[in-house]
């Protein structure tokens, strides 16, 4: 089992998937209600984060 894997968003089930930044930085996003995690340099740190369901924000999409 990959250690990298995408649970379901926490908030609506939606699938998730990696985003990169242009400074070349990861965080994890779902497809659906657009949350997302704040950005790492690491991305098994995004992907823990995701995981671990410890979102900095409920919603974080104001970024983009
Ligand atoms: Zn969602």
């Amino acid at each position: 089992m990959k250690s990298d894997q995408l649970k379901p968003c926490p908030f609506c089930g939606g699938e998730a998937y990696l985003g990169e930044s242009w400074d070349k930085t990861k965080n994890i996003q779902c497809t659906v209600c657009g949350c997302s995690t704040v950005h790492f340099k690491n991305k098994l740190d995004a992907v823990e984060c995701w995981n671990q369901r410890v979102l900095p924000e409920e919603k974080d999409c104001t970024e983009n």
